[in-house]
C-alpha cells in the first residue's frame, strides 16, 4: 500500500541554508523538506505531504502550489534537496489529530497517477484475491530497516515500466490486469500481449497469480532500451493458501514456467547480512546507477528479506520497500 500520502508528522530538525533568507532545511520523517522560515519550530507538528501527492485546485493552501500544476516533486532549492512538502497543521479542520493520522481525504489530495485507464477497456475490478502492487519508500518507513536487520534479503532492480499482474483463477479464464483494473483482451495496456506471449492461460497454476513490470518500446521512456515488449517478474502469489512465495521459489517458479524475473542485484545471506549496514544513507547509494548496458539512470531499487516477513512498521503488511535514486528523481523523471 502507499499507505500515508499525506499525513501528520513532525518536524525533527530544523536547520538554516547558506544565502538562503526566506527557507530553512527541515527533516521529517526520514525526508530532507525546504520549508518557509518561521512556519515551524523543532517538535512542532506539520502536515506532510509525500512526492507525488496531487493538491487540491480549489483549495486557498494548495494555490501556490498551482505554477508547479499541484504535483509535489523533488526540488533543488538552493543546493539542497527538498522531498516533499510540509505545511503548518493549521490547514486541517479543526483539531490537530494525533501523529501518524493520514489526513489524504479531508484535504482531498490524490496520488499523481501518470497513466490515465481508459474505461472502454476495463473488464471488471482488480482482483479481490491478489494485493495490488505498491511499495513504500524507505524515507516514509525507516522502522522497516529495523526489522530487515540480521536476515538474508536481496535487491532488485526497480523497472520504471507499467505493473501487470495475472491472475488464474481456480474456475474460468485467465485475468490480466494494470496496477488497478482487469482488462479486456483488446486494451492497449500491453499485459494482453504478454499474456499471450508468455502462455499464461494455460502455464499458469489454477490459483496462481504473477506479478511483473511490463517494458520496451512505447512504455514510458524505454529506459532498460529494450528491442522489443518484455514481462519482468516481482512477485508470485498463491491465493489458495495467500501465500508469497519467497525469493528462491519466486526464481526456480519463474524458470520452471519460463517466465524472466526482475534484475537482481545482490542477494545477501549469513555473515554478509548479519553484518550489513542498514542505513538510509548506504541505500541511496545503492538506488544510484545506470540500467545495465544503457546511459539512462535506473529509477531505483526494491529491497526484500529472502523469506517472505510481515512488517509491523508497514501494519503488518509484506515487509518490501523502495527506494529511488535521487538522481532520476531531479531529472524529473519520475
Ligand atoms: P508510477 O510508475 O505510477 O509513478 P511507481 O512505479 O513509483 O509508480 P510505486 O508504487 O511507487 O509505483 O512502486 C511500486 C511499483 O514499482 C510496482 O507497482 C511495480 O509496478 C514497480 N516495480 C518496478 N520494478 C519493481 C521491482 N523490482 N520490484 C517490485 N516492484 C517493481
Ligand atoms: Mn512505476
Ligand atoms: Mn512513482
Amino acid at each position: 500500500m502507499e499507505r500515508k500520502l499525506v499525513s501528520v508528522q513532525r518536524v525533527d530538525h530544523l536547520e538554516p541554508i547558506a544565502g538562503a533568507d526566506n527557507i530553512l532545511k527541515a527533516r521529517v520523517m526520514g525526508w530532507d523538506v525546504v520549508v518557509k522560515k518561521g512556519e515551524f519550530s523543532p517538535g512542532d507538528p506539520c502536515v506532510f505531504f509525500e512526492l507525488d501527492s496531487l493538491l487540491p485546485e480549489s483549495a486557498p493552501w494548495a494555490e501556490f502550489m498551482r505554477p508547479r500544476g499541484f504535483r509535489v516533486k523533488t526540488a533543488r532549492l538552493r543546493g539542497v534537496l527538498s522531498q516533499g512538502l510540509a505545511l503548518p497543521v493549521s490547514i486541517l479542520p479543526g483539531e490537530v489529530p494525533p501523529q501518524g493520522t493520514d489526513v489524504r481525504d479531508v484535504l482531498g489530495v490524490v496520488k499523481y497517477e501518470p497513466v490515465v485507464t481508459d474505461t472502454r477497456e476495463v473488464s471488471g475490478p482488480f482482483p479481490g484475491q491478489v494485493p495490488r502492487t505498491d511499495e513504500i519508500r524507505l524515507q516514509s518507513a525507516l522502522g522497516v530497516l529495523d526489522e530487515l536487520r540480521g536476515h538474508d534479503f536481496y535487491v532488485t532492480t526497480k523497472l520504471d515500466g507499467t505493473s501487470a499482474t495475472f491472475f488464474r483463477p481456480l474456475e474460468g479464464g485467465l485475468v490480466a490486469c494494470s496496477r488497478n483494473w482487469a482488462l479486456t483482451r483488446e486494451a492497449s495496456h500491453p499485459a494482453w500481449r504478454m499474456a499471450e506471449r508468455y502462455k499464461l492461460d494455460t502455464v499458469l497454476p489454477p490459483g496462481f497469480a504473477v506479478q511483473g513490470e511490463v517494458c520496451g518500446p512505447g512504455i514510458q521512456k524505454n529506459r532498460l532500451g529494450l528491442a522489443e515488449v518484455d514481462l519482468f517478474i516481482f512477485s508470485v502469489h498463491d491465493t489458495r493458501s495467500g501465500r508469497v512465495l519467497g525469493h528462491a521459489e519466486l526464481v526456480a517458479f519463474c524458470a520452471e514456467h519460463g517466465l524472466r524475473t526482475v534484475p537482481v542485484e545482490h542477494v545477501v545471506t549469513g555473515e554478509a547480512a548479519r553484518t550489513f549496514e542498514h542505513g538510509l544513507e548506504h541505500y541511496l547509494k545503492l538506488a544510484q546507477g545506470f540500467y545495465p548496458g544503457t546511459r539512462n539512470r535506473k529509477e531505483g531499487i526494491v529491497v526484500r528479506p529472502l523469506a517472505e516477513r510481515h512488517s509491523p512498521t508497514l501494519g503488518g503488511g509484506r515487509l518490501s520497500f523502495k527506494v529511488i535514486n535521487n538522481d532520476f528523481l531531479l531529472k524529473d523523471e519520475d
